[in-house]
């Protein structure tokens, strides 16, 4: 009998729930959960698609010490022993975690715990000081703790919705959806966008500010100073609540103090600052999203903070429909927050510098010792490594050798360290590769845990799959280290509810109202309890039945010392580095629709891999034509620290001077794409925050004297020609490719590519050496094997009727001509790069479907197609390709 199953989606911070339902034949399917409050049923492209994430492909099985799979006792006895030795000769400062987001809360707990609690270093840090610090630093410094005041539903309540750095559209899906539906369902709900460039968010929005970059706090501080001279102050919530307006209005009013000055520092027209400003003064109900365009930088935290102090100024704050709302990017940033994941945090939102919190967790604990200072934040972590002050790490389920700033110098330090211990589901990752010792963790669908969304909701992860081989979860490998080092007592859990009762406990600990996070009403729930848990908002206070429905800061009362929220004073800012001759654009990084952080989970799907196959650059075309680029081109995008090649993609809405490249791809999927190896390891000095938005670069053509493809049912190893980048096709893996030399024999060449290993080749070729094209296919009983055709430009055959021949059964003779001649027998057309990821519907599709039909909106589209009437992300794409034909048939 088929068994369902509620969890939660593993991808960003919406937390979206899922129901997975695994039938009598072990197949697996998912679907949104209408119950779970978060998506109220809905799953963007990312979450539909998990079942097709799931298969044991590149799976780590057993643990392994240097590359040789071993048994769990001998593998945590020999690294127990490292870590032991290093503690007794250099201390518990030489022995690092680097954690994630992707933990659950139970995992973080436990590494937390052994860490500050028993190693006695506060060297714990998490890749969400990449993606959210910024926040969490600024929201302590106005509300005396790190509290998100906003619940999803108030963005169905707010007047505006002002989207700061954030594009929605495709890294909160679901929420963005949430919005749409908003809009739809009260035309007067107005939406502005904040981002230089033209995104997908920009479909809904009635303002967009395309802003130069860096400058937002100037654009909020204007605001500051048009509210207050406005007499729109909340003159009541400001006396009773607030401390440090002045100095605040002060700093606001010389970095901004006109329109005329903001409309020039921000590169905006004086009419859409006025309008923009005329918009939030007249309209109550605020809500104030803000993401990594706000918090990637290196004064990020101030930018947020100029965005909060509007809301104090106002009082738009702890009210329905207002307030400043984080967006998070990964799926348990904010667990980690809570168990004090980050090197600057203690446990349950109590502070390292903070002697009380210090004798109550400690005590608590039955710790020996607690760390007086704050530890080494990511960056500094690692620029400890590479310094060998810190000599052993443990890096949990993340890949920082692909997503930390100054990557190249990151895997340098890596490779230079002691000893480095990595625990994972996969096992072959660009950080795997530097581990002496690996441990094979579970993954979404094998684990038990929690994790928290962006509205301060805690759902369960459940298992509904066997653990294959000897995978664990992390927080048992914590556990056994910790015996293995003479802590067996702290840490005698039997099951993840045992964790999640003692963070409860933590939480509640002479808490009495003091802390925001408290969740003392679960202290007590049982296995089976935990096993059924509702999503739930905190608090959860001692005596109710739930937290839901509990909005923070609802009575002016916050977290500092003083009881009142605090206005920071926030002056002018320039980012580390900026732009001159030889770098003249500047770079920003971010994420695509249908892929997740480093690819190791969507790369595994087909239909998440059709809309965008390859890394890319996206240029203005005024920008690209200055660098004689054209659109498909391959290009070189270099920094001061190194360089990448990708291809071009030309976008109006690009702004000129900057250049966008995604954060996914590592060395797993192209040969030379990841972007993190330009950025610069510049860091916000009060959260620690990498500057990931801005790093200054050239674009120049990267001339290749061949182009290729080939499509292969196995994978390859490493394809050694200039270029390549690997995607996901249906059953096959698919190889774009380019080089700069010629080889002097192709037909040997692709024989020993697609050869290897097999005795018996059916291989059949043409080559036209005059014209430098080579098409070539092997075939295994009949059937298509694998392709590759060459030719001097990019203009290469379509894809999609090859693919085809892969999903066909035997190879008709008509298809072995086909491919000879480059061209389908059946004159099929190419779909195109897939646009709707749910109905598996391509641009070719679209356009001829959009200019034969006449269809003029993208509801017309979907009835005729279906695309864009599941998810919804691809609305905005589909609204653009219909102003294109629209455009051209004018
Ligand atoms: Fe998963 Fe986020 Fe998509 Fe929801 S919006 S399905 S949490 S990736």
């Amino acid at each position: 009998m088929a068994v369902e199953v509620q969890t939660t989606c593993p991808y960003c911070g919406v937390g979206c729930g899922v129901l997975a339902t695994i039938d009598e034949a072990g197949n697996v399917s998912v679907k949104g959960d209408p119950a779970h409050p978060a998506n109220l049923g809905r799953l963007c492209s990312k979450g539909a698609a998990l079942a097709d994430t799931i298969g044991m492909e590149g799976r780590l099985l057993y643990p392994e010490i240097a590359g040789t799979a071993h048994g769990w006792d001998n593998a945590l006895d020999y690294t127990a022993q490292r870590f032991r030795e290093i503690l007794d000769t250099h201390g518990p400062e030489a022995i690092a975690f680097y954690v994630s987001g992707q933990l659950t809360t139970e995992d973080y707990y436990a590494a937390n715990k052994l860490m500050k609690g028993f190693i006695g270093s506060a060297n714990i840090d998490t890749n969400s000081r990449l993606c959210m610090s910024s926040a969490v630093a600024a929201h302590k410094r106005a509300f005396g703790s790190d509290t998100v005041p906003c619940s999803y539903t108030d963005l169905e309540r707010a007047k505006l919705i002002v989207l700061a750095g954030s594009n929605a559209a495709w890294c909160h899906p679901v929420l963005f959806q949430r919005i749409v539906r908003a809009k739809k369902d009260n035309p007067d709900l107005m939406v502005v966008v904040i981002d230089p460039r033209v995104t997908p968010s920009c479909d809904i929005a009635d303002l967009h500010l395309a802003i130069r970059p860096g400058t937002d706090h100037v654009l909020f501080n204007g605001l500051l100073v048009h509210l207050d001279e406005s007499d729109e102050r909340n003159a009541l919530f400001v006396a009773n609540f607030t401390e440090g307006l002045d100095k605040a209005l002060a700093a606001a009013r010389e970095t901004a103090g006109s329109v005329a000055k903001v409309a020039e520092a921000c590169d905006l027209p004086t009419e859409q600052v006025e309008a923009f400003y005329r918009l939030f003064a007249r309209t109550e109900r605020v809500v104030s999203v803000f993401s990594q365009g706000m918090n990637q930088w290196s004064f990020g935290t101030d930018k947020i903070n100029s965005l909060i102090n509007c809301h104090l100024l106002t009082g738009r704050i702890g009210r329905p429909g207002m307030g400043p709302f984080s967006f998070t990017g990964q799926p348990n940033a904010m667990g980690g927050r809570e168990v004090g994941g980050l090197a600057n945090q203690l446990a349950a939102h109590m502070e390292l510098d903070d002697p009380e919190h210090r004798r109550i967790v400690q005590a608590f604990w039955q710790a020996p010792t607690l760390p007086e200072k704050p530890g080494l934040k990511a960056v500094e972590l690692f620029e400890a490594i590479e310094a060998g002050k810190v000599k052993a790490v443990w890096i949990m389920a993340t890949n920082p050798a692909v997503s930390l700033p100054d990557a190249g110098r990151m895997r340098r330090a890596l490779e230079s360290c002691e000893f480095v211990v990595v625990s994972d589901c996969v096992r072959d990752t660009d950080t795997t590769r530097y581990a002496h010792v690996r441990f094979p963790a579970q993954t979404w669908g094998e684990r038990e845990g929690t994790v928290t969304n962006s509205e301060r909701r805690i759902s369960r992860q459940r298992a509904f799959l066997p653990t294959p081989g000897q995978a664990r979860p992390d927080w048992w490998m914590v556990q056994q280290i910790a015996r293995r080092l003479g802590f067996e007592d702290a840490f005698a859990w039997r099951n993840a509810a045992d964790i999640f009762r003692e963070h409860a406990a933590l939480s509640a600990a002479e808490n009495d109202g003091s802390r925001d996070f408290d969740l003392g009403g679960l202290r007590a729930i049982t296995d089976a309890e935990y096993d059924a848990l509702r999503p739930v908002q905190w608090p959860v206070r001692e005596g109710r039945s739930n937290g839901d429905g509990t909005r923070l800061f609802e009575d002016g009362r916050f977290f500092t010392p003083g009881g009142r929220a605090r206005f920071v004073a926030v002056g002018a800012h320039a980012p580390a580095e900026t732009p001159d001759a030889e770098y003249p654009l500047v770079l920003n990084t971010g994420r695509i629709r249908d892929q997740w952080h480093t690819m190791t989970r969507t790369g595994k799907s087909a239909r998440l891999s059709g809309h965008i196959i390859e890394p890319f650059a996206e240029l203005h075309p005024d920008d690209a034509a200055a660098a004689a680029i054209a659109d498909g081109d391959l290009v070189e995008v270099v920094s001061r620290r190194g360089a990448i090649v990708v291809r071009a993609r030309l976008h109006e809405g690009q702004r000129r001077g900057s250049v966008f490249v995604p954060m996914h791809w590592n060395d797993q999927f192209a040969a030379c794409a990841a972007v993190d190896t330009l950025t610069a390891a510049a860091t916000d000095p009060v959260s620690g925050q990498p500057e990931f938005k801005h790093t200054p670069v050239r674009v120049a053509p990267w001339p290749a004297s061949w182009y290729g493809f080939l499509i292969s049912r196995r994978r390859l190893p490493m394809v050694t020609t200039g270029y390549w980048a690997l995607s996901r096709g249906k059953g096959v893996w698919r190889y774009e490719l380019a080089g700069r030399e010629l080889p002097d024999d192709w037909a040997r060449c692709a024989r020993e590519l697609l050869c290897q290993h097999a005795e018996q080749v059916e291989w059949i070729e043409y080559h036209d050496k005059g014209q430098h094209r080579y098409r070539a296919a092997r075939i295994e009983n009949g059937r298509l094997e694998s392709v590759i055709f060459i030719g001097p430009d990019p203009k290469l055959p379509e894809r999609d009727w090859l693919l085809k021949l892969f999903a066909d059964g035997q190879l008709a003779e008509r298809d072995r001509m086909a491919i000879l001649t480059g061209k389908p027998a059946t004159g099929q057309h190419d779909v195109g790069p897939i646009v709707c990821a749910c109905f598996g519907v391509g641009r070719n599709v679209l356009v001829n479907t959009i200019r034969e039909q006449h269809l003029t909106t993208p509801e017309a589209v979907g009835e005729v197609l279906r695309a864009g009437t599941n998810c919804g992300s691809c609305v905005p794409e589909i609204r653009e390709i219909i102003a294109e034909v629209l455009g051209d048939a004018e």
